[in-house]
Parts: C-alpha cells; structure tokens; sequence
C-alpha cells in the first residue's frame, strides 16, 4: 500500500459497510464500490463496540473470511478496526490489508499499548482515529507508541469529538484539532465523514468542507442496503449514492506549483498582518502593565468586571459591523483580557 498520502494529488477514499454482517452483504457492496474508479479501499467492521451489551456486536472471525473473499473478488485491499491483541492476530491471519483503531479504544493508553506490542515487528498500515473526547495529546500519545514499536505507515482519522451541546452533528468536527495534529505530526490526515455527521444529509457539505481543508482522504461507510444494516443505518448510504456524492465534490488542487506561486503573494501579506497583530499585542500588553502598576499604588483591584463587559459589548458590536463572527470575537478578546490580568496580577503580587 502506498501510505504517501500527502504527495498524491487525489484524496485516499476508503468505503464500505459500517459492519460486516453477512457474506452476500459484503460481496455485493464491495463488488458494487469496486466499479467506482475512486474507492481504493474497502473498510468493514468485524468487531464492533457497542455502547449497550445486546447490541449487535459483529461477525468475528467468520466475517474475515466473507472480508477476505470481497477482496479476493474486487481487488481493493481491506482495513478493519482492532481493539485486542486477539483481533490483530486473526485480522493478520485472514490477510487483512491494514487497521484502525477505533475511537474507544485510543482513550485508553493501556489498549493502545497491548496493540502496539502485539504489532511490534509487523509493518502493516495502521490507521488511527481520534479518540472520542477532544483531547490532542491522547491522539498524539498513540502514534507515539505505535512509533515506539516501529510501526511506520501511520496515519490519522478525524471522526469526530463527543460535545457537551446538541450540535447538528453525531460528533462534533471541531477541525481545529486534527489541523493541529497534522501540524505536530507529519502524517496522512482521513475524514471519516460518516461518524462525524450520523446521518446521510450533511455528508456532502461536511465531506467539502474535508477537502477544503486540504484532507487526504475521506472514509465514508457503504451498505449494500442501508436502511437495513445492523449498525448505523442511518449514516449509511448505497454505493450509487457514493458515486452521486463524488460527482458533486469539487476536489480542489492541494499544492500544484501553479497554485503555490499564486498563493505565495497573499501568504506574504497574511504574514505582513501578523506581525502587525504582534506589535500591536505587545504595545496593547505594556499598557496594560502601566494600568496595572498605577493600580497596585492605588489599591485597586485588577478585575474590573463592569468595565469589561462594557469593553466586550462595545468590541462585539464593531466586530459585527466588520462582518467578523462573534465567536471569534470572543475567543480572541477573552485571551488577551485573561493575559492581561495575568500580567496585572503579577504585578500586585510583587
Ligand atoms: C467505525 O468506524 O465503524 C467505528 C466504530 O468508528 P469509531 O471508532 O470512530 O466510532
Ligand atoms: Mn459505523
């Protein structure tokens, strides 16, 4: 398999039921997703973790064989989710092309490390989702410890995060975490666009707004029959409907030298801007000091809580009338208010 995702001008598309659940099921969905030029991998779930124990739980290892006969029809090599020691060692025993581990199981340091050891010496692509909760380090900690066992054709799936509010979404994209991770780690970044969303209609926009990213693949469940699988039903589409989603992506060039060239003069402008907002900062940050010196001899106290909601307000209003979105506003306006007072307590405390 050739992990060089990041070079490759078309995204990785990985497709395939959300579960294996029978042999005819699988046969003909991937013989199905194998007549569409740009699926390059065949996924199905063999075990599957399910929050409730009576759930339908997956085939086992009677699914493998059912899996491996799809890839011997089509051609298109396999990836499956491992969470035991036991599910690689059979995973690899039926020929399955290579793994991902799901995000139950990278909240779970103690996991990952069993299936990094059980894969220690086995250079097969491992495939790593986020873990369900938005924690970037956990994320990291996990290839750090596939690295540690030698394990090189890694790459990471963003699928979502658990969110503490309703959001439109089955688990919230919050993009700015995997950009991050694929910052920190140089590493193929894939959007699982079917657990992030949970249902079929945000599929598209959500899958666009991947690409625009600049992802470097998308993995999108398929079924045969959706409205009839036995594990997310809902978020499942037919592999025609595939085919009418990949019709209506437009995939934008990720870095062709033409591209780069036009890119190159506004990205020196964008870099022209920061710098400004650093003076800015740094004069904004000795003023504050200066405030916060002429309230230590004064005696008052450092959170003015009616000045900065004032402040906010008036800030929030001039934001809008620029067209600039409020939570922007607010995240930016928040840190630098709590930087400050920072920079005044410290002050006070001298
Ligand atoms: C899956 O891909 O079917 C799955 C269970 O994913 P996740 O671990 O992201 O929930
Ligand atoms: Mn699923």
């Amino acid at each position: 398999m050739n992990m060089d995702l990041k070079s490759s001008a078309t995204p990785l598309l990985l497709a395939g039921p959300c579960s294996v659940e029978s042999e005819e099921q699988i046969l003909a969905t991937a013989q199905a997703l194998a007549k569409i030029p740009e699926v390059k991998m065949l996924r199905g779930g063999i075990w599957k973790p399910r929050t409730r124990p009576d759930a339908f739980e997956g085939r086992g290892e009677e699914a493998l064989a059912w899996f491996r006969e799809a890839k011997l029809q089509t051609g298109l090599p396999t990836i499956t989710e491992v969470a035991t020691p036991n599910h690689v060692e059979l995973a690899l025993k039926y020929d399955v092309d290579a793994l991902w581990i799901g995000a139950r199981t990278v909240v779970n340091p103690f996991s990952v490390q069993q299936l990094a050891d059980a894969l220690k010496g086995v250079d097969v692509p491992v495939f790593i989702k986020n873990p369900v909760s938005p924690d970037l380090n956990l994320w990291l900690g996990a290839f750090e410890r596939f690295q540690k066992a030698g394990l090189t054709q890694l790459a990471a799936i963003h699928r979502g995060f658990a969110y503490y509010k309703e959001t439109p979404y089955r688990n919230f994209p919050m993009w700015e975490i995997p950009i991050e991770l694929t910052r920190r780690l140089n590493v193929p970044m894939i959007t699982d666009v079917s657990h992030i969303c949970g249902n079929r209609e945000l599929l598209l926009p959500t899958a666009q707004k991947a690409l625009d990213l600049a992802t470097d693949g998308l993995m999108i469940e398929c079924h045969i029959s959706p409205d009839e699988a036995l594990t997310d039903a809902r978020q499942q589409i037919t592999p025609e409907a595939l085919r009418q989603l990949l019709a209506s992506l437009v995939f934008r060039a990720k870095q062709s030298g033409s591209v780069e060239h036009d890119l190159a003069g506004w990205r020196s402008e964008i870099d022209d801007i920061d710098e400004e907002l650093l003076q800015l900062l740094a004069r904004r940050m000795e003023v504050s000091a200066q405030i916060g010196e002429y309230k230590k001899r004064n005696n008052v106290t450092v959170v003015q809580m009616d000045r900065w909601k004032q402040v906010l307000a008036d800030l929030m209003a001039t934001g809008e009338e620029l067209g600039l979105s409020p939570i922007l506003i607010n995240k930016v306006f928040e840190a630098i208010h709590q930087a400050s007072i920072e920079r005044q307590s410290r002050i006070m405390e001298k």
